[in-house]
């Protein structure tokens, strides 16, 4: 068997082992990445464009069905070619996934494995190659493994009719019908982007949730406004799944614990994503291990215990988004380069978007670490507010979690475009500022982001911080 030796070994060539590579080569580090394929990352290849690209077809077929309530007229009606729109889902998908195959088409043996790497022993690695078994002896190991779908138990009878992210951009045309199981942010973008694009889908969840929100407010807009516009069944319990020669019949328990069925062409697995672990050996890699089967890690530093090992990305089932696994593959690159040297670097403030219509957004703090912390919550709801009665998306809900002194903490949101003010809110929040100070910045009307700036001044009014000219501006202002 061959032998390779190397400063850093990287598991994993997806976003966060990529940016690990170039910040150990920056450093001067003799790095081996090892990936068993197919290369390109989840992001380009099977997750956050793909996805998007189906969600821009979606929102365009949406805004075409909605012109007569401006009073333009679609002479004709609209008609949604199925094919057509996967084509172009694929064919630019293929051209992000080509962008980042360039990063490393051209390594060479010494610089990239293409094989799949488990653990022998501690600090020692196998990776079963095409033709080849190879040692790999690393001073330090990074884990970048990435996460995949979980298949929920009824579902294994059924492995023909189940797409998961991995499977469902390669389908040829549009299904005719989908049920959507997981109403978090994956399940619930993928179930709004098909059922605008004319498909009958249903969206399923055990739980009470929806988008990932945790906020009782804006859960409870979202399930309104969800609700309107899909076929929504929360606190469903699917009891089993079988083949037919249309598809598949899943049968299930209602939240008053009626059971139903029915039959769909496709059933979409996104209940869930368990970090590819299982196949790396661990046991034999001296990592302590969480419940989880994940290794125990120091989130500031992405250390494993006091092992030469670091976890990045999806594989430490923390923060599971893109921007974070590549800043936790910067982390752990820097720190594998100058290992036994390692230092913590401040982790990002949170941020989570689903880009659904209207957009669902979290920052900061959660809603439990606020109640616990007793903090003040600005609100502002979207149904009044200015540009957004304007576009016809005059639906959603801010909420702003703030200290006694009103310094921004967090905050869960859900409407039109709030994209752009979770962004804003989160560099707020990063920066350690307080509404108060915010609210000195230039708001542009009529915006969005003037909904932003309502419950920003809800909070400074808890607060007892808002100034008589804010006062003015409220009294005076137009809708905003
Ligand atoms: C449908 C979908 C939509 C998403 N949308 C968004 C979004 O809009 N915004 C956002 O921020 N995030 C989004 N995400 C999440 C984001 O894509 C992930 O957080 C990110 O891609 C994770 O990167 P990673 O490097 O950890 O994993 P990956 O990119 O999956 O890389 C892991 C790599 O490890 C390799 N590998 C695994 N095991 C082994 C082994 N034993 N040996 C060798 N190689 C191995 C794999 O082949 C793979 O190349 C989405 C995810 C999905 C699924």
């Amino acid at each position: 068997m061959k032998t390779r030796t190397c400063d850093v070994a990287i598991i994993g060539a997806g976003s966060a082992g990529l940016s690990a590579r170039s910040t150990a080569l920056a450093a001067g580090a003799k790095v081996l990445l090892i990936d068993h394929g197919p290369v390109g990352t989840t992001c380009a290849r099977v997750g956050c464009m793909p996805s998007k690209l189906l969600l821009a077809a979606a929102h365009a077929a949406h805004s075409v069905q909605n012109a007569h309530r401006f009073g333009v007229g679609v002479l004709g009606g609209i008609e949604v070619d199925g094919a057509a729109v996967m084509a172009r889902v694929r064919r630019e998908r293929d051209r992000f996934v080509a962008t980042v195959l360039k990063t490393t088409e051209f390594l060479g043996e010494d610089e990239m494995l293409r094989g799949s790497a488990r653990f022998d022993r501690p600090m020692q690695l196998i990776v079963d190659c095409k033709d080849d078994r190879i040692h790999v002896e690393a001073r330090t190991i990074i884990i970048a493994t990435g996460s995949s779908s979980r298949i929920v138990k009824p579902l294994e009878n059924v492995p023909q009719r189940v797409l998961t992210n991995e499977t469902i951009f390669e389908l040829q045309t549009l299904p005719r019908s989908l049920a959507v199981l997981g109403a978090g942010p994956l399940g619930l973008e993928l179930a709004q982007g098909m059922a605008r694009l004319g498909v009958k889908v249903v969206l399923f969840d055990q739980a009470d949730k929806l988008g990932g929100l945790r906020d009782p407010a804006t859960l409870e807009a979202a399930r309104k406004i969800f609700g309107e516009a899909l076929d929504l069944r929360l606190k469903t319990e699917i009891l089993s799944a079988v083949e037919t020669d249309s598809g598949v019949q899943l049968h299930w328990r209602d939240a008053n614990g009626v059971e139903h069925r029915q039959t769909f062409e496709y059933v979409l697995a996104a209940a869930g994503r368990t970090p590819n672990l299982a196949k790396l050996g661990l046991e034999k890699s001296g990592l302590t291990l969480d419940e989880h089967g994940v290794p125990r890690f120091d989130p500031a530093t992405l250390q494993c215990g006091d092992n030469a090992v670091f976890i990045s990305g999806d594989a430490d089932a923390n923060r599971s988004v893109l921007h974070e696994a590549s800043s936790e593959g910067r982390i752990a690159g820097a720190n594998a380069a100058s290992y036994p040297k390692v230092e913590s670097s401040p982790r990002m403030t949170l941020l989570a978007i689903t880009f659904s219509d209207p957009n669902i957004a979290a920052v900061g703090m959660s809603y439990s670490q606020a109640q616990a912390a007793n903090t003040l919550i600005g609100e502002a709801s979207y149904d009044d507010q200015g540009r957004a009665k304007v576009f016809l998306q005059n639906t959603g809900l801010i909420r702003i979690y703030g200290d006694k002194n009103g310094l921004l903490l967090g905050a869960e949101m859900i409407g039109p475009a709030v994209e752009h003010s979770a962004h804003l809110l989160a560099w707020c929040v990063q920066q350690k500022l307080k509404a108060s100070e915010v609210l000195r910045f230039p708001f542009y009307h009529p915006t969005f982001e003037e909904g932003l700036r309502t419950a920003l001044r809800d909070l400074c009014k808890k607060v007892g911080s808002l100034h008589r000219s804010e006062h003015d501006v409220i009294v005076l202002g137009p809708a905003s």
